[in-house]
């Protein structure tokens, strides 16, 4: 029909290449407006971005909260460029090679204490599925077989994979994917209105953490495996918690035999001024996810660190039986080994872990600055992670954007909009002096991009 032709031609002008950038659909990006203007970058050297159009571009985000040790680090290079040569790729099915041997050992001395065992993932999603995985089979494993249902929280993100959106709490990164895992329920978002510009750690809402004591009402301890939280909120709009809120989580879990998973994948390996925000918090997990850091962004590669208990509930199992049927092709892969363990070279030699807490108050002080501005409506920091959150225009997310976009193309900084909060968490190795060049781009792009 001539409906049927119509459509035909317009599908045909939608879908047709055009131009180089059209094939890649990619992830979590307005598609049709960045390939109206691309936002590309060609390289990358200590704190800066080299972009297409021949600018320098601050990178106020460490490329997507990983870059900790800086870009372009030849140490890693090096390693992953010998690597590759020496030892392309072995299976750690049943076989293995050192390396990630030598990466667990070394990471585990980091780490709070009792998380000594380590398994290897590729990403921060397959850290949250693999972690939620464990913490089931581990109940299980101790004879619970009741014991799985899943507890999250709103606001939460752990990546994007089917485990890691039930657990979730964001209502875009659900709502298209159908009914997603059965038995799982979220504890509220715990920040408290009136904690608006607190530096630190908000004083007001340990308290909320007992909402878990009415989930346990409801369903009886014996159906729930753990619970999963992160730390400090990031994708959902960058909150700290409160101050007592995390222990408090970990005090009711332990009491009800429940495991307590904190993902911290944005939040590992420095970012806080310790190696773990469970470090600095004083707040040991069961499980902790993590992946970014790990390798310094360079090459792909996660790690989920489990308490010794969970993995001797596995190994008391009946010996010619593969004690966990879960893994991947690249779990342990030796170039990222490689590039994990020339990163940690540079985080202990460099004292990178302690970084954030030298620099925090003057960051938090600079920060802060910003409220002068009237669309500013709250300012969260700890360790070198920040935030504004800004008045929403009418369309949510539309000045976050705006801000993020005018910072790349007119300030040259890189922050980034999650809504209208810009979040920033810049590389472990800046100065005073990027702190000042990133908060002036920001100052200007307040005054003159809404
Ligand atoms: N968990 C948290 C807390 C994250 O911030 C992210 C990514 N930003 C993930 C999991 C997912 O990591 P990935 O994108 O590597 O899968």
């Amino acid at each position: 029909s001539a409906k049927h032709v119509q459509n035909n031609i317009q599908m045909t002008e939608v879908t047709m290449s055009t131009s180089k950038h059209d094939a890649f659909w990619m992830p979590f990006t307005a598609n049709r407006q960045f390939k109206a203007e691309p936002r590309l970058m060609v390289s990358a050297e200590g704190m800066y971005y080299q972009t297409e159009d021949g600018r320098n571009v601050l990178d106020g985000t460490a490329g997507l909260w990983c870059v900790n040790a800086g870009h372009g680090r030849k140490r890693i290079s090096e390693a992953v460029a010998k690597q590759i040569q020496q030892l392309d790729f072995a299976p750690t099915f049943q076989m293995g090679h050192p390396l990630p041997f030598e990466l667990a050992e070394r990471l585990v001395k980091h780490t709070p204490d009792g998380l000594n065992r380590v398994f290897f993932t590729n990403s921060g999603s397959e850290s949250a599925d693999t972690s939620l995985k464990i913490a089931i089979a581990y109940h299980k494993a101790k004879g619970n077989h009741g014991k799985t249902r899943l507890i999250g929280r709103e606001k939460g993100y752990h990546g994007t994979n089917f485990g890691g959106i039930s657990v979730g709490g964001l209502g875009n990164n659900r709502k298209s994917f159908g009914s997603l895992l059965t038995g799982v329920d979220h504890l509220k978002h715990a920040w408290k209105p009136g904690s608006e510009f607190t530096k630190g750690l908000p004083e007001d809402g340990a308290e909320m953490a007992d909402e878990l004591l009415d989930m346990i009402a409801l369903h009886g301890a014996e159906t729930i495996a753990a619970v999963i939280v992160e730390p400090i909120v990031g994708s959902g709009g960058v909150f700290m918690p409160p101050q007592g809120y995390l222990k408090r989580l970990r005090q009711i879990t332990e009491q009800h035999d429940i495991l307590l998973i904190f993902d911290e994948v944005i939040t590992g390996f420095g970012r806080v001024g310790e190696a773990f925000a469970s470090n600095r918090m004083g707040v040991t997990p069961d499980i902790m996810n993590t992946a970014k850091g790990l390798t310094n962004g360079a090459i792909p590669m996660g790690a989920v660190f489990l308490q010794d208990f969970i993995y001797d509930a596995f190994m008391q199992g009946p010996e010619e039986i593969i004690e966990l049927f879960h893994g991947y092709t690249y779990s342990g892969h030796p170039v990222a080994a490689a590039a994990g363990l020339a990163t940690l070279d540079i985080y202990e030699e460099e004292n990178l872990f302690q970084k954030a807490l030298q620099l925090e108050s003057y960051w938090q002080e600079s920060l802060h600055k910003l409220r002068e501005h009237g669309v500013v409506k709250d300012i969260r920091n700890y360790g070198l992670v920040g935030a504004i959150e800004l008045h929403s225009s009418e369309k949510f997310g539309e000045r976050g954007y705006k801000i993020f976009n005018h910072c790349y193309w007119k300030q040259n900084a890189l922050v980034r909009c999650t809504g209208d909060t810009i979040a920033m968490s810049p590389p472990l190795i800046l100065e005073e002096s990027h702190i000042d060049e990133l908060m002036n781009a920001l100052s200007k792009s307040l005054s003159n991009a809404l």
